[in-house]
């Protein structure tokens, strides 16, 4: 494909984030408590907020208003959602990168990172220390670089769906790489890719212009913003769209988010699958601005205003937050976290205690085993899953049916939820997660109403228990 054709924008595309517009936004919006109250209410009934209302919740910072967000946050997390946690790992294919990015690890003028892109053969190695452990779901993470082309992206993902160690699968694998054209959208799908993510790091121009120096691939703005509507027109119907907060003012990136988000809704009625908050970490090479860091309150309402502003769209918590700091924010929507990360290239075999800052993007804030993680979770009273149902059953986009049916969550989510749990506990849990995961397993049995949905389950989660029948879904 030529070079012309390789910068193909989507059908009309348009730079819809307009800075004076969020900026004046963020300055007239009153926040008093009747409006408030009244925009709560709007996403109890799981409607969308608009970008204007969204500003109204981010302009409060009375004491009584915020802890009303973060109610109805938590609300919201529990009557959408339920009680499931969804887990996975993330995958660091190679770190080349043509960009330089000022705040990242890999970017090409940081002459200390060490360089690395993991052969087939170590790849495998990697998927298998992750199928050890008990990981079902992965994110295959990349630099920008011409060697990661969709080509390889795609022999990569087909790579990891081949290993299988014992009962191990890896039976989702998503992508953060660079934002590809058209023909490298339908080439990552046929490889069978889950969600394909796409940060756009800042919403704000002139911050996005500093950050990314011009000349580099990165530093075209609209490229990137329209990344996933390039991949929605290739056929890729589940996307995830993030921002990196620390950047510039954080109340500016939830609107640019929630923006984003409703473009994507409007055009292709599909919105995003999943909202990223990654929060800057310290890395190799990189000087922080401390202008516009986050506090761990200012994360928690974030959090919580991106839960009321999109009830329909998963959230995900990273391994990038302390373990303290992620047992908190769960409660306030978050639907999706990592657990037993490494992200140094070769990590999952090589990596000893400690992170080494040279060998990897950022640094991480948790890195505790995923069986340690799956136990707080689990004595929390939330239900890990690792359950991959929807994708692979073709429900997804416009027929990702999870929130639109009613009952779906107690007929299809919590049975693969408790699954895949069972699975977990009977291949590779301690014998201390073992005995919790399976009291709460009882408790949610209980909890279901009889039926033929209820025996069936029973029946399947007896037979991985006594059997290597495995990967049954509703
Ligand atoms: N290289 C591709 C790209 O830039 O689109 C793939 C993604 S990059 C490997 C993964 C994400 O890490 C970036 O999109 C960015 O949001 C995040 N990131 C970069 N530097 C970071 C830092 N210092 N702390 C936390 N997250 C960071
Ligand atoms: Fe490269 Fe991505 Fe890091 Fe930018 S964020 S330097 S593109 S790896």
């Amino acid at each position: 494909m030529g070079k012309l054709a390789a910068m193909t924008l989507s059908e009309g595309a348009v730079d819809f984030i307009h800075d004076a517009h969020l900026t004046d936004l963020l300055h007239t919006a009153r926040p008093d408590a009747a409006r408030v109250d009244d925009i709560l209410a709007k996403s109890r009934a799981k409607q969308a907020l608009t970008i204007e209302e969204t500003a109204v919740l981010l302009a409060a910072e009375d004491p009584a208003l915020v802890e009303r967000i973060l109610n109805t946050a938590r609300q919201l997390k529990r009557d959408v959602y339920g009680n499931r946690i969804v887990l996975f790992a993330p995958l660091y294919v190679g770190n080349d990168c043509v960009n330089d990015c000022a705040y990242c690890g890999f970017k090409r003028s940081n002459r200390d990172a060490v360089r690395r892109t993991l052969t087939r053969d170590e790849l495998i190695a990697q998927v298998e220390a992750l199928e050890q452990v008990g990981h079902k779901r992965l994110i295959l993470v990349y630099g920008e670089h011409p060697k990661y082309d969709a080509s390889f992206i795609a022999d990569t993902v087909r790579t990891v769906y081949d290993v299988k160690v014992g009962h191990g699968s890896i039976r989702r694998v998503n992508i953060n790489a660079a934002p590809q054209d058209h023909e490298g959208y339908r080439i990552v799908k046929q490889a069978g890719i889950g969600t394909y993510q796409v940060f756009q790091e800042t919403y704000h121009h002139e911050t996005y212009a500093r950050l990314h120096p011009a000349g580099t691939r990165k530093a075209d703005y609209l490229w990137r913003l329209d990344a996933l509507s390039r991949a929605f027109e290739a056929g890729c119907d589940d996307m995830g769209i993030g921002a990196l907060f620390g950047l510039c003012d954080w109340r500016f990136e939830v609107l640019g988010l929630v923006q984003h988000a409703l473009h994507l809704q409007q055009r292709y009625g599909v919105g995003p699958h999943t909202i990223s908050f990654p929060r800057l970490q310290p890395a190799a090479g990189v000087q922080t601005d401390p202008r516009h860091l986050v506090t761990d309150d200012q994360f928690k309402r974030l959090v919580a205003i991106l839960r009321v502003s999109v009830p329909y769209t998963g959230l995900i918590m990273t391994a990038r937050e302390r373990p303290e700091l992620r047992r908190e924010v769960m409660a306030f929507g978050v639907s999706q976290i990592d657990a037993g990360s490494r992200i140094e290239i070769g990590g999952y075999t090589e990596a000893g205690d400690t992170q080494v800052m040279q060998r990897e993007q950022f640094m991480l804030g948790d890195i505790r085993p995923l069986d340690l993680v799956m136990r707080e979770l689990i004595q929390d009273g939330y239900v890990p899953s690792f359950c991959t149902a929807c994708y692979r059953l073709g429900r997804t986009g416009e027929h990702f049916m999870e929130f639109a049916i009613p009952g779906f969550i107690r007929d299809f989510c919590t049975p693969n939820a408790l699954s895949t749990l069972t699975e977990y506990l009977t291949d590779y849990a301690s014998p201390e997660t073992r005995e919790a995961g399976r009291r709460l397993i009882a408790a949610e049995l209980d909890r279901l109403p009889e039926g033929t949905i209820k025996t069936e389950l029973a029946s399947r989660l007896n037979r991985i228990r006594t059997s290597d029948d495995r990967d049954l879904y509703f």
